[in-house]
């Protein structure tokens, strides 16, 4: 089981940690602020770094086979012999990239609040973002485009919190996606809360406030089927 410090606070760039488990699928930590790909969202690249000052590159991160495991991909070419169980390390994500992530992550939650359809299918990757709407009729590129630059604008706190499953029973509306249910059996869920714009469930990472996603425009709308609609966001400035 790997401290998620991901979920507290987003913004944290590295931590300190040690070796728990080493294998040919990569190295767990006993706590970690790479975010595993998961929710649609894509997982963390960075380096862990050692004592004597070399590095691992890792490429990708995974959610691994034991409950609560996260594991770190290391790039193919890594020497891993250095390596071993109970080693300290400094794990440190690339911020560029994950910022990216955070930006479209939170952008797609304005999405929700302007499309008010179930999602089926969502992806969040550093160059692009994109959200399966469960619904036939048309949507508007400029309009939406406009609409997200107005709940940019318009600067709202974005927070999370941690609610009971009794709790998220009792308000089923809460759940828009019908591909991703949110975890279960840990006695408590986290939601995401826009404020006065979205609240759902969700484990992702995010900006702190709405104006932070930036110039982000609807590139591409696609019917993918009778009853799909897929909204593709960009960033304005793709640098
Ligand atoms: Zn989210």
């Amino acid at each position: 089981m790997t401290d998620e410090l991901f979920r507290e606070d987003a913004t944290l760039q590295r931590c300190e940690a040690h070796i728990t488990a080493l294998d040919a699928a990569g190295i767990e930590l006993d706590r970690t602020v790479f975010y595993p790909l998961g929710g649609g969202q894509a997982g963390d690249a960075g380096v862990l770094r050692l004592d004597d000052g070399s590095e691992v590159r890792i490429v990708d991160t995974r959610k691994g086979t034991q409950p609560g495991a996260i594991v770190h991909v290391p790039a193919p070419e890594s020497d891993l012999s250095r390596l071993q169980l109970g080693q300290r390390v400094i794990a440190q994500i690339d911020w560029q990239r994950r910022h990216r992530h955070m930006r479209f992550h939170t952008a797609t939650h304005l999405l929700c609040a302007l499309v008010p359809h179930p999602v089926d299918g969502c992806s969040i990757t550093a160059d692009y973002a994109r959200l399966d709407f469960h619904m036939n009729e048309p949507l508007d590129k400029a309009v939406l485009t406009d609409g997200i630059a107005r709940l940019v604008a318009a600067a709202h706190p974005v927070r999370h919190r941690w609610i009971s499953e009794d709790e998220l029973d009792a308000n089923p509306g809460l759940v828009r996606s019908m591909s991703v249910q949110p975890p279960r059996g840990l006695g408590r869920v986290r939601v995401l809360e826009i404020e006065g714009i979205d609240l759902q469930p969700c484990g992702g990472t995010h900006v702190a406030n709405s104006a932070e996603v930036g110039a982000v425009v609807v590139t591409k709308i696609e019917k993918k089927s009778a009853m799909t609609r897929r909204v593709v966001l960009g960033f304005a400035d793709p640098a």
